[in-house]
């Protein structure tokens, strides 16, 4: 690169806007059908097991309820899918397969921490908790 043309880019740059932005302080743009977590709403799933059957990356593990939830007679075996979201690859087979669209999608990506991150919460909040006598 000759000299006045290294000038001109280091006096361009000097004064242009960042092409990077400070994450996680500025959050990023999410494009509408970005696919972030997905969980399925336990107040409809049967417990059929077909999206863990389905599930490319084995990342859904059918799950018992904990005793604590009140669990809807469409699912007997009180069984859920648990999401491993460190072995999904979002391609949302599971959320198509479903045959009672049970899944809920959301744009969360940002799930990167020390522990293992789970769809438990998310899932198990659509439970009501029965009140301990
Ligand atoms: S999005 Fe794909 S990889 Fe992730 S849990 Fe569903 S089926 Fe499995
Ligand atoms: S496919 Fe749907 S109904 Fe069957 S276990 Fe998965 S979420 Fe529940």
């Amino acid at each position: 690169m000759k000299r006045p043309k290294l000038l001109e880019t280091v006096l361009r740059n000097l004064v242009s806007k960042p092409a990077t932005i400070q994450y996680p302080r500025e959050k990023t743009t999410i494009e509408p059908d970005f696919r972030g977590i997905q969980y399925a709403d336990l107040s409809k799933c049967t417990g059929c097991s077909l999206c863990s059957i389905e599930c490319p990356a084995d990342a859904i593990k059918m799950t018992p309820i904990p005793q604590e939830y009140a669990v809807p007679k469409i699912n007997p075996r009180r069984l859920y899918p648990l999401i491993n979201y460190g072995k999904c690859v979002y391609c949302y087979r599971c959320v198509k397969v479903c045959p009672v669209n049970a899944y809920i999608v959301t744009s969360k990506y940002d799930i990167a921490g020390p522990t293992r991150y789970t769809s438990e919460d998310l899932s198990l909040k659509t439970l009501k908790e029965v009140k301990s006598q």
